[in-house]
């Protein structure tokens, strides 16, 4: 585990969980007013580094007022119910969506081993939240973290109908989730997600506008590393465009024959020859799997065209 400062009161946790090729892709941020919000967990397999770093910036347990999810896919939110049961005063806020697969994982777990297969086993099950510890958060709900530092909720769906972004407004910190694509920071790299089954383009697109539209100092990417960059946003919208097109002038081919066709028309992509074997073949499995996510957004919105 690794924990680097954002702001005074901002702190980025490098969960680094156990698995080959994943030491630098899952990010928790952790915000301090009076009161501590930690923003997504990872999942269960890290969330003792989790709690180390809480440790090591000497937050008490009891401090954590609130868990905030930016989306229930389980390397963001496996975590969330044994975190909770540490932190004694915390809620749990997540999109309503996501509110009862966070109580009932049941389901949420079977079709995460569907999507991820052997992945999902080394992320760790997901253990249920109590559903009276949790908050819904609707659209445009302030958090109050006492101290003068608040954070407002944005409902963005599109990489997931239950996605949720964040935005702390005094120093202009906004934290993406997934919405905005994965930010390979190691690389100045970013790169779609649109997982299958929930991704929706335009949803994506139009929860772009709208976080364009705070206009934000700093983005905080759950996948991986923040960026004054802020042109990213606008950026992500041309690569959501321009895989798009890839994958339906090759669709016919096999998902990894278009694999192949993105990494070569996508040239920012040549920086992925950078990493090291596990971490490209951790890049390759995601990108195999928003080729899926693509072709059922196509074939569920844009048949006829
Ligand atoms: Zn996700």
């Amino acid at each position: 585990m690794e924990i680097r400062k954002v702001l005074d009161n901002v702190y980025m946790v490098n969960l680094e969980p156990p698995i080959q090729g994943f030491e630098k892709f899952i990010a928790s941020y952790i915000v301090m007013g009076e009161k501590t919000a930690v923003i997504d967990t990872g999942p269960t397999c890290s969330i003792q580094n989790l709690l180390n770093a809480l440790d090591r910036l000497k937050i008490p347990r009891e401090n954590v007022s609130y868990v905030m999810l930016t989306h229930i896919h389980i390397d963001h939110a496996g975590g969330a119910g044994s975190l909770l049961k540490k932190l004694p005063n915390a809620k749990l806020v997540v999109h309503s969506k996501g509110a009862f697969h966070m109580s009932n994982p049941k389901k949420l777990w079977e079709s995460t081993k569907l999507v991820l297969g052997r992945l999902a086993e080394e992320y760790g099950e997901v253990e249920p939240t109590q559903p009276e510890k949790i908050l819904v958060g609707t659209d445009e709900l302030n958090l109050y973290l006492g101290g003068g530092i608040k954070i407002k909720v944005f409902d963005t769906p599109g990489h997931a109908p239950h996605h949720l972004s964040f935005y702390e407004e005094k120093n202009g910190i906004l934290f993406v989730g997934e919405v905005g694509g994965v930010y390979l920071e190691e690389l100045g790299l970013l790169r779609p997600s649109t997982p299958p089954p929930g991704f929706n383009l335009n949803e994506n697109l139009r929860s772009i506008d709208r976080l364009v539209a705070l206009n934000p100092k700093i983005l905080c990417y759950s996948h991986f590393g923040f960026t004054k960059k802020i042109q990213n946003l606008l950026l992500y919208k041309e690569k959501l465009n321009l895989w798009l097109r890839i994958v339906k002038k090759h669709k016919q081919k096999t998902e990894e024959e278009i694999f192949k066709k993105i990494l070569e028309e996508d040239k920012d992509l040549n920086l992925l020859k950078k990493l090291e074997t596990s971490s490209f073949e951790r890049e390759r499995f995601f990108i195999i799997n928003n080729v899926k996510g693509l072709i059922q957004y196509i074939e569920k919105f844009e048949k006829q065209t």
